[in-house]
């Protein structure tokens, strides 16, 4: 039955549920500690270390300040491919503007975005290296990019401030959030980025038969269109139409060739 009348805010545990706060490459042991118990102070859980460089370590835990149950369970993976493939909405953070532009978010729509798609499926937020922040290869696998303003004369904050701040947001915004109780079974799930990962390939792959790409001169050609897909967020009906498109562009190319 329907309750019409509902006004009860999205329970918070609902959400640090599906949501993980990944840590690419973090150089000092401080600033994961630091991270666990900012996840904490909100109520998040989950903590993803791709590549540390010193983890676990005693530094680590005197910074966590008795958040150790997070770095307990916090789970280490050798690329963000791996920290982020059953995820349906991945989203990175940049203290600066990219070279090629991204889905840009502020922290409080980022935090909206992430209560929506907590229905569909896992989330990703992604955090950089202290020195560099995260390479493009890195964001091709992200569906938006969320920048915290600051002072633009000085806008990079300690990655363990970022991870605060929108930790922060995002329990801000499940206690605004009236709870969709109605159940629409006819919602398709999103795609996840191991699913986007085929469709890449594929992708690649028919262009390449057709002649519209050449692999020994890419270009920018497939950076612009994973960053068009993860834009669009496709969900898995529409991402098997596509799929569908591809095998018929390829089986009349063949055809073609005989
Ligand atoms: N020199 C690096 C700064 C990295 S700061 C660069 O130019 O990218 C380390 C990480 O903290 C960033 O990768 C990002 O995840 C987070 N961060 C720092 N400042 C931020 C901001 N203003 N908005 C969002 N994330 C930020």
């Amino acid at each position: 039955m329907k309750d019409i009348d509902n006004n009860n805010p999205v329970p918070l545990d609902r959400i640090v549920n599906k949501v993980r706060i990944v840590m690419v490459e973090t150089t000092h042991p401080g600033n994961i500690g630091a991270a666990a118990r900012a996840m904490k102070t909100m109520g998040h859980k989950r903590l993803y270390l791709v590549r540390p460089k010193i983890f676990p370590s005693a530094e680590v835990t005197a910074r966590a300040a008795g958040a150790d149950d997070i770095l307990a369970d916090a789970i280490v993976c050798n690329s963000l491919q791996e920290a982020v493939q059953d995820c349906v909405l991945v989203v990175a953070t940049s203290a600066r503007p990219r070279s090629i532009p991204w889905q840009n978010l502020d922290p409080r729509e980022c935090a909206h975005r992430i209560i929506e798609a907590a229905d569909s499926g896992q989330i990703a937020l992604v955090f950089g290296r202290e020195s560099s922040g995260l390479n493009n290869d890195e964001l091709e696998l992200c569906n938006s990019v969320v920048q915290i303003p600051t002072n633009t004369q000085f806008s990079s904050l300690n990655v363990a401030s970022a991870i605060q701040i929108l930790c922060y947001e995002i329990r801000q915004a499940a206690s605004e959030t009236v709870e969709d109780v109605s159940e629409d079974e006819n919602k398709i799930p999103l795609a996840s980025t191991e699913q986007m990962r085929l469709f890449y390939e594929h992708l690649e792959q028919c262009m390449t038969e057709v002649g519209f790409y050449d692999p020994e001169k890419p270009r920018r050609l497939m950076r612009r269109l994973k960053r068009l897909f993860n834009r669009a967020q496709l969900d898995q009906s529409e991402l098997s139409m596509l799929r569908g498109f591809l095998v018929a562009v390829q089986d009349a190319a063949r055809k073609d060739k005989i």
